[in-house]
């Protein structure tokens, strides 16, 4: 699978990011790529107000990981991780992501997936967001299984 999505403003992006998550069924790990702006924290808003609509979602960029409690069928936390300020591989093995990860009560969203290297996980969602123009956004979208 490999899907090219085109959105014309945050909305948009923000709306991918919603119906992303309203197929989330617990155990994922979204995996986000590409530079700052693209929209990496504007999807993950959307995606996470599918979970908790009210809640203003802000990056995690100086704190890494933000926590949220939510309840929705199995799921019960949803970790949004900003891995923009990880210069090398033991600090980010130092956030301890494997125990967050591939839990089926956790869903798992990550910022600047690139700097995981090789730590990614086999099985994930790949979203990769490139800058068109000032309001253009391309996602490309690919899923893992294996
Ligand atoms: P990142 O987390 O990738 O660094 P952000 O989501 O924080 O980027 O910021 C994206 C910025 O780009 C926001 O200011 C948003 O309003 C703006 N923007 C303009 N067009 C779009 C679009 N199509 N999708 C997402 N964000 C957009
Ligand atoms: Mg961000």
């Amino acid at each position: 699978m490999n899907i090219n999505i085109f959105t014309n403003n945050a909305d948009e992006t923000r709306k991918v990011g919603y119906d992303i998550a309203s197929k989330m069924t617990g155990g994922e790990v979204i995996c986000l790529y590409g530079d700052l702006g693209a929209g990496k924290t504007v999807f993950s808003g959307g995606f996470i107000n599918y979970f908790l609509p009210e809640k203003r979602v802000v990056s995690p960029t100086f704190i890494i990981v933000r926590h949220y409690s939510v309840k929705k069928d199995a799921v019960t936390n949803i970790y949004h991780i900003d891995l923009y300020r990880m210069n090398s591989p033991l600090e980010i093995e130092g956030i301890g992501l494997s125990e967050f990860m591939n839990k089926p009560e956790n869903i798992v969203i990550i910022e600047w997936a690139e700097r995981l290297f090789d730590k990614k996980p086999k099985v994930r969602t790949d979203l990769s967001f490139e800058i068109i123009d000032e309001n253009k956004r391309r996602i490309l979208h690919n899923e893992y299984n294996k």
